[in-house]
């Protein structure tokens, strides 16, 4: 169909939930397999023509319509965990991305069921039951991502199959948006047509499915010495009847590998204990607690024909807890060719050992027992990985071996575990010939024009072709794989086209999993997979292979990471995601020169010429300090602990120093403080890219603090406390600076001072209903969770109610980088947090730091959103009786400014502002090519004709144009954006420093949006 077409009537149904950009389309072309470059061929372009995200069951039926009716092909597209090529367009056209359709419908808890829409995701939907005091049943190991209607689709067994069986068999009915556009509900049998389907006969917009009473879950691990006697176990276990919930396994290869693969860092260091697990089959039970003694009480007996061992609590806890981290040692690859069988438990063991006989590559192994399979006898799911490196040959004969796999389960007995794209020629061992039969009739019927996700399942393109013809060659095509020497572990060497070689490995190391995007706030600020960390590793694997360069948009994408730091706990693969950006931004800005967010240039030039990010004055940063303690803490008193206020709480949130100092002085803390000398504490340099500044304003803060002679730094600012406490250490090390300071936060003291019986909070006889907002600089960066909370439950009166996300995996607040780049994506993440923090049914939100409390205010403003915002320090020190100045106006004040200074330095905006000063800046051209144009404005048709060397003049004539327009630039700035006196005194000096740095970059921007005007201008006077 015609594009243009496509793009009007799409846009018309998903106005801001579709999209055409190439970027996006690509990261929603593929799944979590990489496909090796000899097979790719035969897939041919995958890339989708554009990407929608309903949030409807009506507008799934609008969509399903208009597809009929235009013959193009609908690919259904949940969390994209899947590797069996179910969710890659083959046809192209249209993905639709469940990503908006995540209501929960209904819950009852009486029949132990639940109705949800098919895009959520298992772990979101299992919160919400255990509030209700329900669990599931069952889910499959990618529960940090996977969706419902997605599980349904694809068919499987998972964590709970051991009791419950296959998924199918747990749902109780299913809503369908059928190809004609009717809605459906399938349940009984007729829930064949749909279950493993992956989509082909509808998409599946609801779910009802069994769900249990929540229950307290005891596990075991245990070691067996071969795979004979952990299929002997599984027998037991049967035949025992021993009520056991979940039962999965690990091989001896996967211990190994388990043992060498990376630790979770935390500023390069490891930040988890290695838990060493013995090279034996390991099996992990998960039983009810109620059910322990029954267990417990038998699983000698189980155990003893088997020669097999209980293993410590430690390890049965610690592969339960990373029962979610299968593709851990992926990062030793960095890449794994997966291999997926589903077999008897009888044979299992046969099937193993021949797998081990035939391929002499180490094949990494994780199975699930399921009591009552298909079949009604005992079934396994065997999940296979070879580690392989997908950049090199080597990996398309890798790859075959999982041919091998296949072949062996089949043999005893077996069969693939899904078909999708590859297997489509082994849907009647996979589905069943019976179900195949009515899959295919009742496809042919209701979808004859095949819409319906194409060359899936039961219609096979080149590709499931080509897998049964490599099948046929099976022995030839593993002498190859066999041939192959595989290195195991990480090891970057160099750098890939730029990128470190840490992060090239990184990139290639991500499983594509997809445990990251939900919860990175830059993915549900927007809701597109380009703003994820795994959207950015794919992206750089494109860039890295020459498919994709560096625009603004990518560069932008890598600085507007809020830096949070979530995503490196939620990583399958214990990337560390964060610093990667961290690392990125540096060369991008600071060594290659690219753009930063323009407001960073203003920025960065007050703070070189005052010391702050506000462009006040540094004379004015001292006037917050209450003049009554200036003698007592003031910078002449000497002190080994200063208090650090930051430029945001000096000049903007003065109330939070205030508060601050006054409960340090309260609890009897001997301190000082550097006065005018301190400076920003460098942050927003640091996230900027911009090194250098962030290096010097560094120094001059560490000299400050020395020069008060303290060797502890007590901040109100998280991100001041991150610096003084984790940045500065490692920085001041590499740059061979005496360092020698401890960072922390005023939190940190009091609560030190109240658990030491030198302070109380006095009872003032007030109640109040509190919930504590979690800086992501202060939690997540430094681990401090109780000082806050105990801090605030020492005040009388004080009830502390946590959010949904808290402590270490409490949301961020959508500062400070998202509400300089885009304000309305910040609103959204703030509105996030805040709703959160509402449903808790608190009355105030209690925030740890000065750009927080702004993010907050800022979107309750905008979003209408009742629920109060203070500062901890705030809240604490009214209690002891001290009125302060209410920082509201002056956050919506600067506020108003800074939105002013966000809209100006755009390409639209510089060009709207130059759209107003034409006179000045014709005037203003060098040797005389103001008169010139002028001139050639009144010959018709001539400045057309000068269109094209526009964009070559401007950028040379633009920088000698600029001190000479600059006067009435800053005019029109002052009339754009309401500045205060002391701001409006400083742009001479500011703005061109702000412009020289900008124009450059954006000029290339800006004169296609400024020719036109210009020329109207010029053939008009
Ligand atoms: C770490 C990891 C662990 C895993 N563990 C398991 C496991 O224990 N058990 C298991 O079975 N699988 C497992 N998988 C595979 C995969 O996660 C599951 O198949 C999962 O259920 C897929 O869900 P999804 O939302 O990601 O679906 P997707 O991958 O997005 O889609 C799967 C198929 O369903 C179709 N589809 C998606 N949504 C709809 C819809 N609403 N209507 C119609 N069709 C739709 C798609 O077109 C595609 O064909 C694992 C994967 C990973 C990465
Ligand atoms: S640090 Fe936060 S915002 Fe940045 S990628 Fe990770 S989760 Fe997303
Ligand atoms: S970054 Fe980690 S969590 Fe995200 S997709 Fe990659 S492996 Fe999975």
């Amino acid at each position: 169909m015609n594009s243009e077409k496509l793009q009007v009537d799409l846009q018309k149904m998903f106005d801001t939930r579709v999209s055409f950009r190439k970027l996006e389309r690509k990261l929603y072309g593929h799944d979590i397999a990489a496909i090796p470059g000899l097979v790719k061929p035969f897939i041919g372009n995958t890339v989708p023509d554009a990407v929608v995200q309903p949030q409807t069951e009506a507008e799934l039926t609008e969509l399903v319509k208009w597809a009929g009716k235009n013959k193009v092909a609908l690919t259904p597209r949940g969390g994209a965990s899947s590797g069996y090529g179910g969710v890659i367009p083959v046809k192209r056209g249209i993905v639709v991305d469940f990503y908006r359709m995540r209501a929960i419908k209904k819950i009852d808890a009486t029949q132990n069921t639940v109705t949800v829409e098919a895009g959520i995701v298992w772990e979101e939907l299992d919160r919400a039951l255990m509030k209700q005091g329900l669990t599931l049943r069952l889910y499959p190991s990618s529960y940090p991502s996977a969706t419902v209607g997605g599980w349904l689709a694809q068919g499987g067994a998972g964590i709970g199959s051991f009791e419950v069986g296959w998924f199918r068999d747990n749902v109780l009915s299913a809503r369908v948006v059928m190809p004609d556009g009717s809605v459906r509900e399938f349940n009984g049998d007729d829930l064949d047509l749909i279950s493993s389907a992956e989509g082909i006969t509808g998409l599946i917009s609801e779910v009802t499915l069994r769900v249990q009473p929540l229950e307290e879950m005891d596990v075991v691990a245990i070691g067996c010495p071969d795979i004979y006697d952990l299929q002997r176990m599984a027998e037991n276990i049967i035949e025992k009847k021993l009520p056991v919930w979940s039962l999965i396994f690990i091989n001896p290869r996967m211990a190994e590998l388990k043992n060498k693969a990376p630790l979770l860092e935390h500023f390069e260091h490891p930040a988890e204990e290695r838990v060493l697990l013995p090279a034996s089959y390991i099996m992990t039970l998960a039983f009810r607690k109620k059910d322990s003694k029954a267990v417990m009480d038998r699983l000698d007996e189980v155990m003893k024909p088997c020669q097999a061992e209980l293993l410590s609590q430690r390890i049965a806890e610690h592969e339960w807890e990373n029962r979610f981290k299968i593709m851990l040692v992926k990062r030793l690859g960095p890449s794994l060719v997966p291999a997926e069988v589903v077999v008897p438990l009888a044979r299992l063991g046969d099937v193993m050992t021949e797998i081990e006989n035939k391929i002499e590559q180490p094949v990494v192994k994780e199975g699930i027992v399921v009591r009552a399979g298909v079949s009604g006898e005992p079934e396994v799911v065997v999940l296979g990985f070879i580690p392989s490196d997908q950049r090199r040959l080597s990996y398309n004969f890798i790859f075959g071996l999982a041919l091998t796999i296949m072949k062996v389960a089949e043999k005893y007995g077996g069969r693939p575990y899904s078909t999708g794209l590859y297997f489509a020629g082994k849907a009647k061992k996979i589905i069943g010939g019976d179900i195949l039969l009515r899959l295919k009739d009742f496809k042919s019927r209701i979808d004859p024009k095949g819409i319906l996700n194409p060359g899936k399942v039961i219609k096979g393109g080149a590709v499931s072709g080509l897998v049964s013809i490599a099948g046929a060659v099976e022995p030839l095509v593993r002498l190859l794989g066999n041939r192959v020497v595989t290195r195991v572990g990480e090891r970057p060497t160099k750098p890939v086209r730029g990128i470190p070689a840490d992060i090239a490995w990184y990139a290639y190391g991500c499983s594509q999993c997809g445990y990251c995007v939900n919860e990175c706030d830059q993915f549900y600020g927007r809701g597109w997979e380009s703003q994820s960390p795994r959207g950015k590793w794919y992206w750089l694997r494109e860039y890295m292979e020459g498919r994709e360069d560096w625009d603004q948009f990518m560069v932008d994408t890598i600085l507007v990471c809020t830096t949070c730091e979530l995503c490196n706990l939620r990583c399958s693969a214990s990337l560390p995601i964060e610093p990667s950006w961290m690392k990125l931004r540096g060369q991008l800005i600071n060594d290659e020169k690219k753009m930063t967010f323009p407001p960073f240039e203003m920025m960065a030039a007050s703070l070189t010429k005052e010391g702050d990010i506000w462009a006040a004055y540094r004379k004015n940063r001292t006037d917050w300090f209450p003049r009554e303690l200036w003698e007592k803490h003031g910078p002449s008193h000497k002190a080994k602990v200063a208090y650090f206020a930051g430029c945001t709480a000096s000049h903007v949130e003065t109330d939070i120093p205030m508060a601050a100092v006054r409960l340090l002085d309260a609890a009897g803390v001997d301190f000082t403080y550097a006065g005018s000398q301190e400076n920003c504490c460098g942050t927003p340099m640091l996230v900027a890219g911009k090194w250098d500044t962030f290096i010097e304003t560094m120094k001059k803060n560490i000299a400050a603090i020395k020069e008060v002679g303290a060797d502890t730094v007590v901040t109100s600012c998280p991100a001041c406390d991150m610096m003084w406490r984790q940045i500065y250490p490692r920085w001041a090390e590499r740059l061979g600076i005496d360092y020698g300071i401890t960072g922390k936060h005023y939190s940190e003291v009091i609560a030190e001072q109240i658990k030491s019986g030198k302070f109380k909070f006095p009872d003032t006889g007030q109640k109040v209903r509190v919930t504590l907002h979690d800086s992501c600089h202060i939690g997540r960066v430094s681990s401090v969770y109780d000082a806050p909370r105990d801090l605030v439950r020492s005040i009388p009166g004080a009830e502390l109610v946590e959010m949904e996300h808290n402590r270490e995996w409490a949301h961020c607040c959508g500062s400070v980088l998202t509400l300089i780049k885009e304000p309305p994506v910040a609103a959204e993440i703030g509105k996030a947090r805040l709703d959160e923090a509402i449903d808790t049914g608190a009355e105030k939100v209690l925030a740890l730091c000065p750009c927080c409390q702004f993010q907050f205010r800022v979107t309750a403003e905008k979003k209408g959103l009742s629920i109060e915002t203070v500062d901890l320090a705030r809240f604490a020190a009214e209690t002891l009786g001290y009125e302060l100045p209410d920082s509201n106006p002056e956050v919506q004040k600067q506020w108003a400014v800074f939105e002013a200074m966000i809209a100006l330095m755009t390409p639209e905006g510089f060009a709207a502002l130059m759209s107003t000063m034409w006179p000045e800046l014709v005037d203003a051209m060098p040797f005389g090519m103001g008169k010139m144009m002028r001139a050639i404005g009144k010959i018709p048709g001539a400045l057309n004709l000068m269109k094209p060397l526009f964009p070559v003049l401007f950028p040379r004539l633009l920088p000698m144009m600029m001190p000479k327009v600059m006067p009435v630039m800053l005019e029109r700035v002052g009339e754009r954006i309401p500045m205060p006196d002391y701001m409006r005194e400083q742009m001479p000096e500011l703005m061109p420093r702000v412009m020289d740095n900008l124009m450059p970059h954006m000029i290339g921007d800006v004169v296609p949006l400024v020719t036109d005007p210009m020329i109207k201008y010029l053939r008009e006077n």
